[in-house]
């Protein structure tokens, strides 16, 4: 367990050296995490079905999981925004 932590955190350091502290509406968050979801569903589809070498080379190990720890890497960036952003009380802010 200790490895996948290791590197969900070093991918949560790597997004806020890109982006910087990302405080999106729970909606943006959606599409964000969207992405991800679909780029990790892409490495677990191209490493069960057989469509071909050019495709082969985005399945495998490295990439799902890849792909898995950027998804829980998002995934606590939007708890960190959500805990900014309702912290202070209004629950009906969007
Ligand atoms: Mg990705």
């Amino acid at each position: 367990m200790d490895n996948a932590f290791k590197s969900v955190v070093t991918e949560r350091q790597r997004q806020d050296i890109k982006w910087g502290e990302q405080n999106h509406r729970p909606m943006e968050w959606m599409g964000i995490l969207g992405e991800e979801f679909g780029e990790l569903c892409q490495a677990v589809n191209e490493t069960h079905f057989n469509n071909g070498p050019e495709e082969r080379v985005k399945g495998g190990y490295a990439n799902m999981r890849a792909e898995a720890v950027q998804v829980a890497a998002v995934a606590i960036s939007f708890i960190e925004a959500l805990d900014r952003r309702y912290s202070a009380g209004d629950p009906d802010e969007t």
